[in-house]
């Protein structure tokens, strides 16, 4: 039984006879390539250590797995042991946890002894935030990294280019920081009544993007941009027509769904235009994954069909139809990627066989889930099964228990040979608006998420996850964190949100809300 409510759920844990006693003159002792360990434990006790008033010894010992650790507390000390600077990192955010929760006398935390020896399930344990629908800026970000690296997430897959608006300042295309990061207004149309606000600007500049990914470095937090082409592409192509097959002036949506607006796969100047965009927002990451989206092009598939360099091309490659013409389009893409040292992640719906090996396959959708299998033996695969980790539909539909039941075996993956590397959950924004709504649909859910990615299927039990999410909701509710109390899945109700994700621990009808107020 564990001693504390720790979440994500250690993989081994065993109690120990004594405790020991920590306070704010602890010292913090830790190899230097630790020291990011080291801060974040200081930074929490507000340590001015004084000698002899005990330590915490943050070592590196050679041979362990990659971000694993273990943590030891006995009547001597409190010691954790790592191979890299993430697993002594993870020793620390595990520590800070059970600090938090240990018997508290005249300032000083009485911590009950106790062994753990800790590695994660999955190696990529991703969040996926979405700022082209709406945005949310620097400040919310670094929010969520901070509860990222509290849950031991280590992926932050950033959605920057969208219909709704291109997110990140170019030099080299001014126009992406005008015409494409501008939308008349952001829609809740449909949902509800327009945004009343007019005209929504909004967009990083690449100052900003370099701190973000210098501070999620320091949490261990690798942070891949998506720039999803060649369709969810109308803010590039209002700021660019002559871009898109017909060269007609469109514009960012204000509206949420799919759109035919695509880049024409048959015209060099796209292709151009990818190679210095992606050569000017590459350096700006440092992690070796790149984004390049690929899905829901089947609209736009019906305007290549009928231009004339579309078709031109395809005769000339032998290609049979629009589908293998995005096969064409998105190879074309990733050799660009390539170039700048980077390797490509696509969603599902795109991949095909002729697609390089090399190309990262995104699972989302379902209705092919044959050929997703299959190329797991074929590629690296990351899971985001939009009914387990949309966490932009509702609770009602996607509740809690379903995030945590969430099992590979049973999906059909897992299987020897198959190049499973993680699993991600989403936050779409079309109608997530505030970072009250963002907190809404992400918690608790990505407390479920966080374990599912750190803890091995036998060592997770749902009513055992619930007892130790109780103290986290504690937690949260002193935070300020806008949670959702809703538990129970109603059968019925549809996923997509015809309800905006509010205040109250409710979900409620935005259109309701206002004519409340009204
Ligand atoms: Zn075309």
């Amino acid at each position: 039984m564990l001693k504390y409510n720790l979440i994500p759920k250690p993989n081994s844990y065993q109690a120990l006879d004594g405790t020991y006693t920590v306070s704010a003159a602890t010292e913090v002792l830790c190899a230097q390539e630790f020291l990011s360990a080291g801060n974040y434990l200081t930074a929490y006790l507000k340590t001015s250590p004084v000698k002899g008033e005990g330590t915490i010894k943050i070592r590196k010992v050679g041979g362990m797995q990659p971000e694993s650790y273990t943590l030891k507390v006995s009547p001597e000390g409190i010691t954790a042991e790592a191979s890299d600077a993430r697993g002594a990192f993870y020793a620390a955010v595990t520590l800070k946890m059970i600090l938090m929760q240990a018997q508290k006398t005249e300032g000083k935390a009485i911590v009950s002894g106790l062994l753990i020896k800790d590695c994660p399930h999955y190696g990529y344990r991703g969040l996926q935030i979405d700022e082209s629908r709406h945005f949310f800026g620097t400040d919310v970000v670094k929010r969520v990294l901070d509860q990222m690296a509290f849950l031991k997430l280590n992926i932050l897959h950033w959605h920057l280019s969208d219909d709704q608006g291109f997110r990140i300042e170019s030099k080299v295309f001014p126009e992406l920081n005008t015409i494409a990061a501008t939308r008349k207004y952001a829609g809740l149309k449909g949902n509800g009544l327009p945004y009343r606000g007019g005209e929504y600007f909004a967009l990083y500049t690449q100052e900003e993007i370099r701190d973000v990914v210098a501070y999620a470095k320091t949490l261990h937090i690798e942070v891949i941009p998506e720039i999803d082409i060649p369709g969810h592409t109308s803010a590039i192509l209002a700021a660019y027509p002559h871009l898109s097959c017909k060269g007609e002036p469109t514009e960012a949506k204000c509206e949420n769904g799919i759109f035919e607006e695509i880049l024409c796969a048959g015209n060099d100047a796209v292709y151009d235009f990818l190679e210095k965009l992606f050569g000017e927002i590459c350096p700006l990451f440092e992690s070796k994954y790149f984004h390049i989206g690929g899905d829901e092009a089947a609209k736009g598939h019906k305007i290549w069909d009928t231009c004339l360099k579309c078709q031109a091309l395809r005769q000339e490659n032998g290609l049979k139809n629009a589908k293998e013409l995005q096969g064409y389009f998105m190879s074309r893409a990733n050799e660009i990627i390539k170039k700048f040292g980077k390797t490509a992640i696509a969603w599902n719906d795109c991949i095909n066989d002729s697609f390089d090996e090399s190309i990262v396959c995104q699972y989302w959708i379902s209705h092919n889930l044959k050929a997703v299998r299959e190329q797991a033996y074929k590629r690296d695969l990351i899971m985001s099964p939009d009914r387990y980790f949309y966490f932009d539909y509702k609770y009602k539909f996607l509740p809690l228990k379903k995030v945590y039941k969430f099992n590979e075996v049973k999906a059909g993956f897992g299987k020897s040979g198959q190049r499973i590397r993680g699993i991600e959950c989403e936050h779409w924004a079309e109608w997530i608006d505030t970072e009250e709504a963002l907190q809404f649909a992400m918690f608790p859910r990505a407390v479920a998420f966080a374990e599912v990615a750190w803890t091995s299927l036998e060592n997770r039990r749902y009513k055992d996850f619930q007892k130790r999410l109780e103290w986290y909701k504690t937690y949260m509710r002193k935070r300020g964190i806008n949670y959702s109390r809703i538990e129970k899945r109603v059968f019925g109700v549809k996923a997509l949100p015809v309800y905006h994700l509010g205040k109250d621990g409710e979900e409620y009808r935005k259109s309701e809300a206002l004519k409340l107020k009204e």
